[in-house]
């Protein structure tokens, strides 16, 4: 009988060599950000700050802190908003710190040497995701067409106020406490609406022909934001085409540090929008513009990451990344046709962190709102912190995006408003838990809704 040799364990890779160590030198530990910072603002913890976790994580780097639960616990808690790259004089790329770090945190997992997991920690093998990132994060929220499966049932439950039973009888507290969170944080659903067709022709003289994308959750519950910002396009003169092929923009699994994944959407999605005749790849969720806007350099450093195993070939997803517009910015830039309807309405708008810190989009979406007749817009205190949606963290990190939610509401909520306007899926979803909560009926609609309604010259009221 022959003997099997035992399998010697490869060694781990050392943490931070995908990320260049000068972009940890940048940081000048002047503090500019901390203020700006939600996680810091809310705990007053300096390890909760940018410059703590930049020390954290360049600690770890150099070898002179171990990755422990703590430490973990603090990057973990980064809403990776990058509110502190905009307030960062010295251009810190913060995101392209963190990003990456926890990418490469997710092939180490930290095993306890004490009874206390908070300390003395070493990575021992690939860190396995859990039942929740495994079924729910990966398996369900990137597929478009499991998502609006199951949103089936969960519209039929909210018509018939099965949902308001089961609550009232305390059936939801049976669930897992993930599910009972996903449960809670689910809006009041539309009526189900078409899938978008794969072209739709310019009104009147064509200006440009442009490429909407739809993803993955957006499309499965804000299908009828998709289709008013194509009617808006339509309005501006732009055919707009719809690629079958294309799937979610891979953020879900990037941001959670699983890299092969995210690399394959990205290549998904860099084939189904290759035709050159289109002038812009359009997004309407700023999550998903954000992600795709850096498609370039998250190749670069996934292709340069050990654990990818990719070809060295980046040209494709710079060029897909440099297509990329909000819609927002796109018709800023191509002159919008000015609406007509009137929206006679004290409209807040909300400034979604990738939009305005990610993408540096804040005054596009308000000149837009401003083009509308009848609208009083109003700012909010505190707009450059989040509001605690940050694509999965609410369901990863409930208390914190509870307490930022609870406060950016409050924020909102002085400005006295009629309508709240967002340009990203998930803080719309936050907005309208936290005024479900509170017991507040006010809209919050996409501007991409505002506009389409007044170019259709329709009220609010015939949004179902
Ligand atoms: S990230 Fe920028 S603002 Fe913050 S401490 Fe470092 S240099 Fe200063
Ligand atoms: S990304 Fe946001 S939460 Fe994270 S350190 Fe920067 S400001 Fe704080």
């Amino acid at each position: 009988m022959s003997q099997q040799t035992p399998s010697i364990p490869s060694p781990l890779p050392v943490l931070g060599q995908s990320i260049p160590y000068d972009r940890f030198l940048d940081c000048v530990h002047c503090g500019l950000c901390t203020a700006s910072c939600p996680t810091y603002v809310e705990t007053g913890d300096e390890n909760d700050g940018p410059r703590g976790r930049i020390y954290l994580m360049r600690a770890v780097v150099d070898g002179r802190l171990e990755l422990t639960n703590a430490v973990r616990g603090h990057l973990d808690s980064c809403l990776d908003c990058r509110s502190c790259e905009t307030a960062c004089p010295s251009g810190v790329q913060y995101g392209r710190l963190l990003e990456p770090f926890r990418v490469e945190m997710q092939n180490h997992v930290t095993q306890s040497s004490h009874e206390d997991s908070s300390t003395q920690t070493r990575p021992t093998r690939i860190r396995k995701p859990d039942w929740f990132h495994r079924w729910i994060l990966y398996g369900l929220f990137p597929y478009r067409n499991r998502m609006a499966w199951a949103l089936g049932p969960a519209r039929w439950m909210q018509k018939l106020k099965l949902d308001r039973a089961m609550n009232a009888l305390g059936l939801t507290k049976l669930l897992p406490l993930r599910l009972q969170r996903m449960q809670a944080q689910l809006p009041q659903l539309r009526a189900a609406v078409p899938e978008l067709p794969e072209f739709l022709p310019a009104k009147g003289q064509r200006r440009a022909k442009v490429a909407l994308f739809t993803g993955c959750v957006a499309d499965a519950m804000f299908r009828h934001v998709h289709w008013a910002t194509a009617r808006v396009l339509q309005e501006n003169g732009c055919d707009v085409v719809i690629p079958r092929q294309q799937g979610c923009c891979g953020a879900i699994h990037y941001h959670n540090g699983a890299a092969q994944p995210a690399m394959n959407l990205m290549k998904q999605n860099i084939t189904a929008f290759q035709d050159p005749s289109i002038d812009a790849i359009i997004v309407n969720v700023a999550g998903c513009g954000s992600m795709l806007k850096d498609y370039g350099h998250i190749s670069e450093e996934l292709n340069g990451h050990a654990a990818s195993g990719t070809e060295n070939n980046t040209a494709p997803a710079q060029t897909f990344s440099s297509r990329i517009r909000d819609v927002h910015e796109f018709l800023d830039a191509l002159g919008p046709v000015p609406p007509r309807g009137r929206i006679e309405a004290i409209v807040a708008y909300q400034d979604a962190c990738h939009l305005q810190h990610a993408q540096k989009i804040r005054q596009q979406p308000r000149d837009l709102l401003k083009l509308i007749p009848g609208i009083q817009l109003k700012s909010i205190n505190e707009p450059e912190l989040c509001c605690g949606a940050a694509g999965s963290y609410n369901l990863t990190q409930p208390d914190m995006a509870d307490r930022l939610g609870r406060r950016k509401l409050s924020c909102i909520m002085e400005t006295k408003p009629e309508i709240i306007a967002s340009g990203n899926a998930g803080c719309s979803m936050q907005l309208q838990a936290h005024l479900q909560q509170q017991g507040l009926a006010i809209p919050v609609l996409h501007p991409m809704e505002l506009l389409d309604l007044s170019y259709q010259q329709k009220p609010v009221s015939s949004l179902r």
